[in-house]
């Protein structure tokens, strides 16, 4: 840092004046726009990448958890819009793995998002926030195009940029980490080629990754591990490697997660190659373009959803549907301490049984300093150990879909008059 500043002044101009601004097209960011396109709203959906999905697609995640809790599906209408479409068998709904082919999902939405109705582009990422008072006047993006810079105005605006960008540069309050700031790892998930399945056996891979450890095939040791999944035919979708403490919102952190993953991937493809049946021959196609964050800011809202609402499987008059998924809360650093601690909750006390749920109430989409925005995905009001459970992509539907509804309910921008009753009504109506 110089220490020294610029005043920056510029005119730009209001491309779009719409009832909803939705910024992040991501599984939450797609569903809050349909929602309120369906809902009657003029809508301007905006994305950094040039697809959307976001995790999902971008970030090659390569799985959808917490569909269901053993009874029903999870997630609300949008959830299932999407299973139908990426035509997952009804019977998968229940498990607690249902796998993605990343480029059909990324076409599923092209079409969903062009059916609703709402305007959106592509490669537009939010520079910044004219907020006066608790109420967002513009956001302002930016763009490869002529212009460079653009405003777009709007009644209601829904960050959905899963780091809470939007909200955070209004002036909302927001949590980062556990009480000593510390944030779950992040992974950079991958795609790999000439796989045989039917070598590969899941139950001996903790034992083979013991054994890789223990020959020092690693610069970093990582207990928990993840793994592959079989997204196609002879090809696998790579869920493994953490950087610890990586935080979304400083460029730095960021910059330096990036090169040491990409150097910890080459690691990996040895293990798989020499220690893994079925992936002798195994190669690396590609890393993802979008960095996995699992947490980054959390906002603050008019309620913060906790663990003891987990445990209790609270309910609330405000709720806007129900939720399942174990606390997911992954190691915070490498030791195996902290695995164990992990493999504890995350397979013990923090996770249900059939049937049960706990209940999402509507507060906590609503950022507690602001008047006419909401949140949705991964940066809503909760804990620490809810966002790793609530973070998930159904979770993110649930969240998405409810506050998309919402924002088209609420004609003259006050989030806070608009009822929870209302939200599921419509919800209901949408399956
Ligand atoms: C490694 C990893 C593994 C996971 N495994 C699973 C799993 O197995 N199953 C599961 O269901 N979930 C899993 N999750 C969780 C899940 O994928 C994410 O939490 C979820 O996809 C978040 O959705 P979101 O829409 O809130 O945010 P994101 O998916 O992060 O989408 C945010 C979108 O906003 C865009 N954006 C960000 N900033 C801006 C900006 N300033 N301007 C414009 N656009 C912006 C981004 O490009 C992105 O497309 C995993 C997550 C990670 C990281």
């Amino acid at each position: 840092m110089s220490g020294k500043t610029i005043t920056f002044k510029r005119e730009i101009p209001i491309r779009h004046e719409v009832d909803v601004c939705v910024t992040g097209g991501g599984a939450a960011g797609v569903a809050a726009a349909t929602a309120a396109a369906r809902a009657g709203a003029k809508v301007f959906l905006a994305e950094a990448t040039g697809c959307f999905g976001g995790l999902g697609t971008a970030g090659l995640v390569p799985a959808f958890c917490g569909v269901g809790n053993g009874m029903r599906v999870m997630g609300g209408p949008f959830c299932n819009e999407i299973l139908k479409a990426m035509d997952i068998p009804s019977g998968a709904y229940d498990r607690e793995f249902s796998y993605i082919d990343a480029e059909k999902l990324k076409r599923v939405y092209d079409e969903i998002i062009t059916d609703c109705g709402c305007i959106f582009a592509l490669e537009v990422r939010l520079a910044a926030v004219e907020c006066e008072n608790g109420i967002i006047k513009s956001a302002i993006f930016t763009e490869c195009g002529d212009e460079s810079l653009f405003a777009v105005n709007a009644k209601v605006f829904i960050d959905a940029t899963g780091n809470g960008d939007l909200a955070a540069w209004a002036g909302a309050d927001f949590a980062v980490g556990n009480a000593r700031g510390i944030v779950m790892p992040s992974t950079l998930c991958t795609a790999w080629a000439n796989i045989d399945w039917d070598k590969f056996d899941k139950s001996q891979l903790f034992s083979q990754l013991l054994q890789a450890i223990d020959d020092g095939i690693f610069s970093l040791n990582d207990w928990h591990h993840s793994g592959m999944f079989p997204v196609g035919k002879g090809i696998a979708g790579g869920n493994f490697g953490h950087i610890y403490n990586l935080r979304a919102d400083k460029t730095a952190s960021r910059t330096a997660g990036w090169l040491d993953i990409r150097k910890r991937t080459a690691e990996f493809q040895t293990f798989y190659n020499r220690y893994v049946p079925g992936f002798q021959r195994a190669e690396l196609v590609a890393t993802a373009a979008l960095m996995g964050v699992r947490e980054c800011r959390r906002i603050t809202g008019d309620y913060i959803l906790t663990v003891d609402d987990f445990k209790n499987k609270a309910r609330f008059d405000d709720e806007i549907g129900q939720f399942a998924y174990g606390v997911d809360i992954h190691p915070l650093d490498d030791t195996k301490a902290e695995f164990e601690r992990f493999q504890r909750e995350f397979y013990g006390n923090l996770r249900y049984k059939a049937g049960e749920c706990y209940g999402v109430p509507y507060r906590v989409l609503i950022p507690a300093k602001l008047k006419n925005c909401l949140t949705a995905g991964r940066c809503v009001s909760t804990d620490q150990p809810m966002e790793a459970s609530i973070r998930v992509m159904p979770g993110c539907y649930l969240t998405g879909y409810a506050a998309g509804t919402a924002a088209a309910l609420a004609k003259d921008g006050d989030v806070r008059k608009i009822q929870a009753a209302e939200i599921r009504n419509i919800m209901e109506e949408n399956g």
